[in-house]
């Protein structure tokens, strides 16, 4: 059972990401109006709500370490972070999303997954 947050600068939302079990709803007191949870996937992201108004970003994965479900669900939660102020991206900004992606990939990379980290 993990769970780490981190913000991703300058965007506002938390984000939060947990291992499958953990217990969002009362640990990280996020609004259930938001969460269409279901434990039937491997892993999952949605953009959330705290019960206090604070935007949140939700990246639920596995303990175990899966490149490709890292990075897809990363891609996602990027999207949210750039939904939640209202940016878009395409072809000609790509890297709009494309460097919050890759801060996020390597955060939940050291930091829920410890790897990369000194003596690690
Ligand atoms: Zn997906």
């Amino acid at each position: 059972m993990k769970h780490i947050k981190f913000r991703v600068s300058p965007y506002p939302p938390e984000i939060h990401v947990c291992s499958l079990d953990f217990p969002i709803l009362t640990k990280l007191h996020l609004d259930p109006a938001h969460l269409p949870v279901d434990k039937s996937f491997l892993a999952d992201s949605m953009p959330a709500q705290s019960k206090r108004g604070t935007d949140v970003v939700l990246i639920r994965l596995p303990e175990k370490y899966d490149e490709e479900t890292l990075w897809h669900e990363s891609i996602h939660a990027a999207a949210y972070l750039l939904d939640a102020v209202g940016a878009s991206f395409g072809a000609d900004s790509m890297d709009t999303v494309i460097y919050p992606t890759e801060y996020i990939v390597k955060t939940i990379k050291k930091r829920f997954y410890g790897i990369g980290k000194k003596g690690g």
